[in-house]
């Protein structure tokens, strides 16, 4: 047998038929090269057609209507019937369908229609699981076979998981993603799908076509505003998450950053550049709020996360590097170019994209741990601040940047304040 038809059927339409007796009609849009339909609209015996909601940005939304298709409530025979055909990769003539359901329509000779039926008890298989409720069917003159279902649930992608994932708690958190460029878009998406409630991207630059190659927009965005096209992205693909665009630069709008700290739960700067990520460092200490740093430096060769927890105990983004160089070891901070040509220099030597994606990732995981942690949700809990990953490392640096190995993680933990640092000592 060819690949059997796929019919996507949205929960609007369950809705429907669950509410209705007997039989009803469907209109679909199709494509025969795909063998999907996806249903656009249904009828019932109370009811003119009733138009459903389209799926945002579907490919079947723009393929050719396809009038006419039929769906059925059917007693527990067809649930078996169905189950049986799947079993055995067969199909049934008409005739003996029609027996089972007497509502079938005929299809007129030399066309065929699609059907969904849907059984509201069906019998047992095995112990305490059921057959499904909701099938689908092609049906022709001459057979009937059974076709795969998939059934559209709407919104409900990262909620669903609750039970399994903390997903009502993370609903309620709100990020600040500063810098959406290669490392800050992966670490927005990962975000998204952690079931982040809220989240405010900031950058002032546009995307442009160097940008693509690394970036998770693509080149139909270039042009645009990095936050707005970010935005618009992450809107339809996880539409749960609630996000804000701001094309502002942290340093020349630190006045628009502060009040933007204050509702956040967290932080994750992703901007290059020693002067940003200090000023991110000093306002978010200043707001009593954790930041979770991610990078690149020596070209890709490693990649940087370092959390700053909002705790005394743990020194700032300078406390942080101050110690590095008291002790003989490298700071990053200036070897962190600005943006691979992002910014004002370009540089032709970067990190590939899955690299930086690698990196955003492991940020937003970080990010999200904290918060969790924060909650209190047991099994999250992440003690050290400070990772270092080696991608490809070439073994130029001194430590804690000296692992020879691809995939090496390093774990330190966070240093404590100096007593004379201006940003962890405040009135
Ligand atoms: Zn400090």
């Amino acid at each position: 047998m060819t690949s059997p038809w796929l019919v996507l059927l949205p929960s609007e339409a369950m809705e429907v038929i669950d509410l209705s007796y007997g039989w009803g009609n469907l209109t679909c849009r199709l494509s025969i090269p795909d063998s999907t339909a996806l249903i656009m609209a249904i009828s019932n015996e109370d009811s003119d057609r009733v138009k459903l909601n389209e799926a945002p940005e579907h490919f079947l939304t723009v393929a050719d209507w396809y009038p006419s298709g039929y769906w059925y409530r059917v007693d527990e025979r067809v649930a078996v019937l169905a189950w049986q055909l799947r079993a055995q990769d067969s199909r049934l003539p008409f005739d003996d369908f029609q027996s089972i359901l007497p509502a079938a329509f005929p299809p007129k000779p030399g066309s065929w229609y699609l059907a969904v039926t849907y059984c509201e008890e069906p019998p047992e298989f095995r112990e305490g699981e059921r057959l499904p409720k909701w099938n689908a069917w092609r049906i022709t003159p001459d057979y009937v076979e059974p076709a795969m279902l998939d059934i559209q649930t709407g919104a409900e992608l990262v909620t669903s998981l609750e039970g399994l994932w903390p997903a009502k708690l993370l609903e309620s958190q709100r990020a600040l993603v500063i810098g959406t460029g290669s490392i800050g878009s992966a670490a927005a998406e990962a975000l998204a799908s952690y079931g982040i409630g809220q989240m405010d991207l900031v950058d002032p630059d546009r995307l442009l076509f160097h940008n693509v190659p690394r970036h998770v927009l693509g080149r139909g965005d270039v042009g645009k505003m990095k936050v707005d096209a970010l935005h618009e992205h992450l809107s339809r693909e996880w539409p749960e998450t609630k996000t804000s665009p701001f094309p502002l630069d942290v340093i020349e709008n630190a006045d628009f950053i502060r009040p933007m700290l204050d509702i956040s739960d967290i932080v994750v700067c992703t901007v290059d550049g020693v002067e940003p990520r200090r000023v991110v460092s000093h306002l978010a200490r200043r707001a009593g709020k954790p930041v979770v740093f991610a990078c690149v430096l020596g070209d890709g060769q490693y990649g940087e996360i370092l959390r700053i927890r909002a705790l005394p105990e743990v020194g700032c983004l300078d406390c942080q590097r101050r110690r590095l160089r008291d002790t003989g070891q490298m700071d990053p901070e200036p070897t962190l170019d600005r943006g691979y040509g992002e910014g004002t220099r370009h540089n032709p030597m970067t990190a590939v994209g899955g690299d930086l994606h690698l990196i955003g990732s492991i940020a937003a995981k970080i990010a999200i741990a904290t918060l969790l942690r924060q909650a209190g949700e047991p099994g999250q809990s992440l003690e050290d601040d400070n990772l270092v990953l080696a991608l490809r490392p070439s073994g130029s640096f001194g430590p804690p940047f000296d692992a020879r190995r691809t995939m090496n993680m390093q774990w330190y933990a966070a240093t404590r304040p100096y007593y004379d640092c201006p940003s962890c000592h405040h009135a």
